[in-house]
């Protein structure tokens, strides 16, 4: 089961077309055994739902067990090759789903600790380990006796008499095995091995060369006059003892944070332009990289039988095919830089007004924009923060509206051990009484955990193992100074929404097959069930239940909610602007031939640009540029940018059904859980969409959301 919400994390781990050979070393063979007899991870936990048991395992347990889990994977798959019976599904798709059980029950609890609460250790066994599950992975998927089975019974899927889920279970796999590139004859698999490995150097030297560039790129400024409008605590955590001046880091963005604060004219364009051309001219250039990179992925795809690269890596996904795509792009363009160029207006009045005698540059933008957004807007998170008290917002807010809509009940579980006395747990229970699941929430920043939030499974929901889902949600909300209240901004009470959203989709799951259940979806769709949940967290009904003072219990007053509704609107010109520039960067990289040989990466992004009109607002630069667009060119995102706008249309369209049909009703709940929330990946994504809206998704609800229309 894969994080979501932390999508970059699981970069490649379908990097097929490695030299398949499994290697056990005698050393670690002995220590498997020594633990075998008091390793809990070994074992099925006896705690409800298979909880993982926290008080048990230790970190000496996790390699061994690990190790163990990948030599009972590799014995399950010798033992179906090596068959002498023909293939069944049972004998071959069922065992080769099964081959995993112990592997991915020790997986499961040791990624949750490496996210959540890490430690050197853990990270070491993480980094020893990467390798080698990269390396079974290509074993299996590259296994040509194991194909030769699942081919023939995928030509002959009709007459097996499957019923549909385990039909679809024997697609996936055949499909899998397909675009790792096992369908290829001997020549053509070792020209994919080549250009796979030749990739694999090639990301890993864009990203080396990004670290250097965006490590060189950072400035230091000695004079503070430089630096007015940063905070006395802002400029201490910025102190530089070798210059004994301050030292601006650059992030990966185009626009870097402190441009909203500094008054210096020059020292922010200074900033931007580090910024902007940090891997473009510089001696960690990345140009040729990209180029390359680029080249090499649609010769690839042109091996696979593809026209380019996008079309490839879009086959699992809902929207298919490139095309879709760039529909969805071209109707979003005109809306977005109509607003962008509106927005651009206002900020040079607010730049003339401020006397100032120049033309808004995209450095000026998020300065004198703030000076808008104060002026129109005017929202103070510190007037907000005292109605969002943390466990109100779950209990009475996240959960709430799971019984309103679902008919969800909860009840806390202080006897189920955690990895961390900041976990809450609770039991989820169904609206005629009946057991659902277990729900961890692991809410505050701690220096053990990664940075972002996201959702995963300790346990995931199958009817094989006869498993009910034990799940968690991870956020980095600052913890409050002891004694005082845990007070949330309105951007972190989303976030709770949102993950939650994640969570509903592994609770109502209902699959046969692991694979099969829950989040286990295309990536243009995994964030639809966790950006729609956060639709509640306005809802009339549901904010006047959990918005309440943490100190008089009053409600929310409307002015306060009205400013979080119209604050929401700010500056969606811009921020759907630059994002649509650098989506559409990503699917114009991943569109070309195999044939086209990119001279210069810069004349191509600009064209790139132009033909899409994305560069009509010159105030707005794309989010990421090619040189440093690491989602794409540093690991496995490629073509795939463009998923958070397309969820983002989903979810503004699934509300727009809601809101036409009754909003938040039992009845409506009950229907999207039955049709959607509760189907996993057992359906193609777009007919299952569509049967439960009426209509394929449509933009104008996202375009009216943001402002735009
Ligand atoms: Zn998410």
């Amino acid at each position: 089961m894969k994080n979501v919400c932390s999508m970059l994390m699981l970069t490649v781990l379908f990097t097929a077309c490695n030299d398949s050979k499994s290697k056990n070393k005698a050393s670690d063979m002995d220590a498997m055994t020594q633990n075998m007899t008091e390793n809990p991870l070994l074992v099925e936990s006896t705690l409800p739902y298979g909880a993982p048991d926290f008080t048990q395992i230790k970190n000496s347990h996790f390699k061994p067990a690990l190790l163990q889990g990948m030599e009972a994977q590799q014995q399950a798959i010798i033992k179906i090759v090596n068959a002498s019976e023909a293939p069944t599904f049972e004998n071959t798709v069922l065992a080769l789903e099964k081959s995993g059980a112990l592997l991915d029950r020790v997986e499961n609890v040791f990624y949750s600790l490496t996210g959540a609460h890490t430690n050197d250790t853990l990270q070491a066994i993480q980094e020893e380990m990467a390798p080698k599950f990269s390396e079974q992975r290509d074993a299996i998927y590259l296994n040509e006796k194991l194909f030769a089975r699942i081919k023939t019974l995928h030509e002959t899927k009709e007459s097996l008499g499957l019923d549909a889920e385990s039909l679809k279970l024997l697609e996936k796999y055949f499909e899998d095995f397909e675009i790792a590139g096992a369908n290829l004859s001997a020549a053509d698999k070792e020209t994919l091995k080549s250009y796979n490995s030749r990739l694999a150097t090639l990301i890993n030297t864009f990203n080396k060369t990004l670290l250097e560039a965006n490590n060189s790129g950072a400035i230091v400024f000695t004079d503070k006059e430089d630096l007015a409008g940063l905070s006395e605590g802002v400029l201490k955590s910025l102190e530089d003892p070798a210059s004994k001046g301050w030292k601006i880091p650059l992030l990966n963005t185009t626009q870097q944070p402190l441009l909203q604060s500094l008054d210096n004219r020059a020292t922010r364009e200074k900033i931007f332009n580090a910024a902007w051309n940090r891997a473009d001219g510089t001696a960690q250039d990345t140009k040729a990289i990209i180029a390359e990179i680029a080249e090499l992925r649609a010769q690839k795809a042109a091996l696979l039988g593809f026209d380019n690269y996008a079309s490839w890596s879009l086959q699992n996904t809902m929207a298919k095919i490139p095309e879709n795509v760039f529909n969805l792009f071209n109707g979003l363009i005109p809306a977005a830089t109509a607003k962008a160029a509106v927005e651009a207006k206002e900020i040079q009045k607010m730049i003339q007004q401020k006397g100032g005698d120049f033309t808004l540059e995209p450095w000026d933008w998020n300065y004198y924009g703030e000076m808008v957004r104060k002026a129109k807007y005017d929202l103070d998170e510190n007037q907000i923060k005292p109605y969002f008290e943390m466990k109100t917002v779950l209990e009475k807010g996240v959960f709430y509206a799971a019984e309103k809509l679902y008919g969800l009940t909860f009840k806390e579980r202080t006897d189920i051990p955690t990895y961390h006395d900041e976990v809450l747990v609770y039991e989820l229970f169904e609206e005629n009484g009946d057991a659902l699941g277990l729900f961890y929430a692991d809410f505050f920043a701690r220096p053990s955990k990664r940075g972002g939030a996201w959702m995963s499974n300790f346990v995931t929901q199958s009817k094989l193992y006869d498993k009910k889902p034990v799940i968690y949600n991870v956020c980095n909300y600052p913890k409050p100074a002891e004694g005082e209240a845990a007070l949330l901004t309105y951007d972190e009470v989303e976030t709770m929404f949102h993950e939650f959203g994640h969570a509903l989709h592994g609770f109502f799951a209902d699959q046969q097959y692991p694979s099969l259940s829950g989040t286990s979806v295309a990536r243009d769709f995994v964030e639809f069930p966790s950006q729609f949940n956060e639709n509640w967290a306005l809802y009339p009904e549901i904010l006047k239940n959990y918005a309440l003072h943490y100190k008089t219990g009053e409600q929310i007053p409307q002015a306060l909610i009205d400013k979080i509704k119209n604050s929401g609107t700010f500056n969606q010109g811009y921020s759907l602007t630059e994002n649509l520039a650098a989506s559409n960067l990503d699917m114009q990289w991943h569109t070309i031939g195999a044939d086209k040989k990119i001279d210069d990466a810069n004349a191509f992004e600009k064209e790139a640009l132009r033909k899409t009109k994305l560069d009509v607002v010159s105030a707005v630069p794309p989010r990421y540029r090619s040189t440093y667009f690491s989602h794409v060119f540093g690991s496995g995102y490629a073509a795939g940018y463009y998923s958070y706008l397309w969820t983002e249309m989903l979810h503004h369209d699934a509300y727009n059904w809601f809101e036409n049909n009754g909003g938040l009703t039992r009845e409506n709940g009950q229907r999207i859980r039955d049709m959607v929330l509760s189907r996993g990946n057992t359906l193609p994504l777009e007919e299952m969409y569509k049967e439960w809206r009426g209509s394929d998704p449509k933009i104008e609800p996202m375009l009216k959301a943001r402002g735009l229309k």
